[in-house]
């Protein structure tokens, strides 16, 4: 009897969750419209509403035509996490499916992440320096000064094309004499310092990047979106809709909006008692609240969360594990696996739990109630993702409805093939993560509208946007 209740205690805690959880597609539509909300606000104000950011980037888009005919060897320096990465593409001078890069990627050593802007930036010219120099560059003989694009994928407030004040650190990073400073002019000067010949012509973050890309590869590209250890999205806005700017770049048909999505926040959200101790917990509480529900960072530690209550009100899971109580023991790749572990005997859950948290010897249907808890946590954040994508395309104007007045019906619009460029790990190699988005996006859509949206990986588009962008650039000179 005692067991009994015992368990039923369990399946209560798994019928909360799954309660607040909840994302049924009339709330996926409030979170859509708030989303579209925000964005309007974003586009009047210095401060982006409740997004809760004080910073935007705004970017000329101007420039998109001239790709076709630019040609040359270009390169591009990613910066915006552990790695970084140097790439070099070749431009024929038509615009092709297939960009030509080679790409080189380095971790950064811990001690650089929390040194000084100096010490950081010299190291990464130095390895710039050293990618230049093997290559077989056909513009060192025409001695023509090389361009490079910057993607920094941390806060800035971009002042132009081509720089930008760090706002803060995230990820990892903390240098003090940074904050403030210009990316764009911090790098320079480590590159003149090393004496390269080589111009840092734009400034752009990841989701610019990958933007560009799937525009230079599909012209109907209207947004990107990376879900990767974090989430963020940008898209194109007309000029004349940019409140703030009016009368500076009109002359320029669209620009590419940095959304900071990750910092979302609505009162539609299905937010648990998980997500509340997760973000209580965080370097940054009340900060990227979206992104705490839906990224590659937060899914993992979610569900150990929730593993961890059950622990504590029952003993399905065994003699307590301070494994489970360490934050973010549980990486989301490893939580991947437990959700699609297809075995009948689901051996990878067991596996997982042993190894990682110690948990051993469990029963199957403790398996089966980690596996549902995995599936819980990822079809609420892939869901959401879907609702942040339609809501970008409800404010352009691309959801089959007449944008965010309402009124005109549905069967008058005519519809536009759109295309959404994605990137990042959760998304490509998530599989039950990308199939529930894709779901959501056509439940939310409709089965009709769905048809016109395609959302396309592409590949390094974060550094090879930011070598599109330095040749679109260079032509300005
Ligand atoms: P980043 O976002 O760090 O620049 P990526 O776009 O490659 O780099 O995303 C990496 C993130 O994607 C990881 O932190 C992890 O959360 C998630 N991820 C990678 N592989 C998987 C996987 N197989 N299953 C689930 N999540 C994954």
């Amino acid at each position: 009897v005692e067991r009994r209740s015992k368990w039923k205690r369990v399946l209560r805690i798994l019928e909360e969750l799954e309660a607040a959880c909840d994302t049924p597609v009339k709330r996926l539509r409030q979170v859509v419209d708030a989303m579209a909300v925000e964005m309007h606000a974003g586009l009047a104000s210095e401060v982006w509403g409740h997004f809760r950011c004080s910073y935007w980037v705004v970017l000329l888009f101007c420039s998109f035509s001239l790709f076709r005919s630019e040609k040359g060897t270009f390169y591009a320096l990613d910066l915006g996490g552990t790695n970084f990465r140097v790439l070099r593409v070749h431009l024929g001078g038509q615009r092709s499916l297939s960009l030509k890069h080679d790409v080189e990627m380095q971790p950064i050593p811990q001690n650089l992440m929390t040194g000084t802007r100096e010490d950081l930036f010299d190291f990464i010219a130095s390895s710039l320096k050293e990618f230049v120099e093997k290559a077989n560059d056909p513009d060192q003989l025409a001695a023509r000064r090389r361009e490079l694009g910057f993607t920094f994928s941390f806060p800035v407030k971009q002042t132009s094309a081509s720089s930008g004040a760090l706002i803060k650190w995230t990820k990892g990073f903390s240098i003090e004499n940074m904050v403030g400073r210009d990316a764009a002019e911090s790098l320079q000067q480590a590159i003149d310092r090393i004496g390269l010949d080589m111009r840092v012509s734009v400034l752009i973050n990841d989701t610019v990047g990958t933007l560009a890309v799937g525009h230079y590869q599909d012209p109907d590209t209207v947004a990107a979106v990376i879900i990767g250890t974090g989430t963020n999205a940008c898209y194109l806005e007309r000029t004349d809709a940019i409140i703030k700017c009016q009368g500076i770049f009109t002359t320029f048909g669209r620009m590419a909006i940095n959304m900071e999505w990750g910092n979302f926040w609505s009162s539609h959200l299905p937010r648990t008692t998980y997500d509340v101790d997760l973000d209580a917990d965080s370097p940054n509480p009340n900060e990227q609240g979206f992104e705490k529900m839906i990224s590659g960072m937060y899914l993992g530690d979610i569900v150990r969360r929730v593993i961890l209550k059950i622990s504590q009100e029952s003993d399905v899971f065994g003699p307590a594990s301070t494994l489970l109580s360490m934050p973010f023991k549980l990486r989301t790749p490893l939580m991947a696996a437990m959700h699609e572990d297809s075995s009948l005997e689901l051996t990878e859950v067991a596996r997982i739990l042993e190894d990682i948290l110690e948990i051993t010897d469990i029963p199957l249907k403790v398996r089966k109630l980690v596996a549902k808890i995995c599936d819980i946590v990822t079809r609420r954040a892939a869901r959401l993702a879907a609702a942040g994508i339609v809501g970008i395309l409800k404010k352009i104007g691309r959801d089959g409805t007449s944008g965010i007045a309402g009124g005109r019906s549905r069967t008058n619009i005519k519809l536009k093939r759109t295309v959404v460029a994605i990137e990042g790990g959760l998304y490509t190699s998530y599989t039950m993560f990308r199939e529930y988005l894709h779901e959501a996006l056509v439940e939310i859509l409709g089965e009709e509208i769905a048809l016109h949206v395609i959302l396309k990986p592409t590949d390094d588009g974060s550094g090879i946007g930011a070598a599109l962008l330095a040749a679109s650039y260079s032509s300005y000179d």
